[in-house]
């Protein structure tokens, strides 16, 4: 195993506490794959899937051989992240309009989103390396989830949120856990900017996605759904884009299971982007390979709200190898999915819903046949953003929704409980 940087190569010790080379590029993990036997790992992988209270009953650290086979077991904490859902949901499926979907519920993780997969793995390294204070900037999730995780380690956690546009449920949830909260004027990018300069004097270890090890451990996420699917990947994965972590760790996930010979072909990757916050899905679109930073990004997916994403050359690396694309969706699109989501029972947050979103366009563009199989990944829990469930009593066509009841429920018998019915025709 080696660290590099992503862009020239050059080789760091794996346990320096580095983020990004002077040359500007981000850091990574290369794993060793030459000794390993696909038929041995998949014996492994599927008999941990019996185990109880262990380790290996993480859905992380299920694959751990992939992921950080040097740190010992010892020094991993765990609270059984991964190991969630995946589901498939016919109207869900209707609405985007493919041949086959599943979803992948990232929200069912203990902090409630997919921050989780990859926070534990950063945050066992830092206590490898004798860290005590724990750091990020975050759009909400990726606090909330580094709160969970210093405060089941008796650590603390130093969280910069900017002082605007963050959904309620995830600051109340960050300081609950004990967390340490300085709020700013700015934006995500200005937090993760001032602690990528400043962390080291600070002696804070920043586990934000420019930190390698949280990139190793939401590769765990393309891990699961291909075990879960007998190592065989549906045609495309879809997945909202932020920062860009994301698909940046499911492409090196894949390409790793594809190098072992787990899998013997890749899925196509589709990012989806809000429209209002979608540098990414811009420079794709022409053509570029410069990143022009959106300087105030727009969107009440809260946690997409990321004009300058920091892995946006992995996350290029990934489309190029994956034949994959891009599509930005506007926030009626977005919360028209949510809409179809929250109602097949499954559910999840604005952010999450974009990758449906997403699906159903690049359907109607024509990008995605009808006749395709589809992951979408869902990445954060319905409750995280109380804000936008606000708006389902107001519903206008009284399909759902709340009486308003000025009697006992007894006085509301028969006649606003017919109405009820009524409405649903
Ligand atoms: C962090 C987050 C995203 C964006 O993921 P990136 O890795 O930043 O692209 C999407 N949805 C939710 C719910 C998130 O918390
Ligand atoms: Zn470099």
């Amino acid at each position: 195993m080696k660290m590099t940087c992503s862009e020239c190569g050059i080789e760091y010790p794996v346990s320096s506490v580095a983020y990004c080379c002077p040359c500007g590029g981000l850091m990574q993990i290369v794993q060793e794959l030459g000794g390993l036997d696909a038929d041995r790992l998949k014996r492994i992988f599927d008999d941990r899937l019996s185990e109880r209270g262990t380790l290996h009953a993480s859905g992380v650290w299920r694959y751990k051989e992939l992921i950080h086979p040097q740190l010992s077991s010892e020094q991993a904490i765990t609270r059984y992240e991964g190991n969630t859902g995946l589901y498939e949901a016919e109207s869900v499926r209707a609405f985007a309009g493919v041949d086959r979907l599943w979803l992948k519920a990232q929200s069912e993780n203990p902090s409630g989103s997919f921050k989780d997969n990859g926070m534990v793995v950063a945050v066992s390294q830092g206590l490898s390396l004798g860290y005590k204070r724990f750091a990020c900037s975050s759009t909400g999730n990726t606090s909330a989830s580094l709160a969970m995780y210093a405060a089941w380690s008796g650590s603390e956690a130093y969280v910069f949120v900017p002082e605007q546009g963050v959904a309620a449920g995830k600051i109340g949830q960050t300081l609950a856990y004990g967390a340490r909260m300085i709020r700013f004027a700015g934006t995500y990018d200005d937090g993760i900017a001032f602690l990528q300069r400043h962390a080291g004097e600070l002696s804070l270890y920043l586990c934000n996605s420019v930190n390698p090890w949280r990139i190793e451990g939401q590769k765990s996420i393309g891990f699961e759904i291909a075990h879960r699917l007998g190592w065989k990947l549906p045609d495309w994965v879809v997945l909202p884009g932020g920062a860009l972590s994301n698909v940046a760790a499911l492409g090196k996930g894949l390409r790793e299971l594809l190098a072992i010979g787990l899998i013997d072909k890749l899925p196509r990757i589709a990012v989806v982007q809000a429209e209002g916050s979608s540098p990414f899905h811009r420079m794709m679109a022409a053509g570029s390979d410069m990143l022009t930073p959106e300087a105030n990004p727009r969107t009440r997916a809260s946690a997409l709200r990321i004009g300058d994403p920091p892995s946006w050359k992995k996350a290029m690396v990934v489309l190029q190898e994956t034949s994959g694309v891009t599509v930005s969706v506007t926030d009626e699109e977005i919360f028209a999915a949510k809409r179809v989501v929250d109602r097949s029972g499954i559910g999840c947050e604005p952010a999450s819903a974009a990758s449906v979103a997403g699906l159903r366009k690049l359907r109607e563009e024509g990008t995605i046949d009808r006749l395709c199989t589809a992951v979408c990944i869902l990445t954060g829990h319905m409750l995280k953003d109380q804000e936008s469930l606000d708006m389902y009593p107001h519903e206008p066509d009284g399909a759902s929704g709340q009486s308003r009841p000025s009697k006992g429920a007894e006085g509301l018998y028969p006649d606003a409980i017919r109405a009820m019915f009524g409405a649903q025709g």
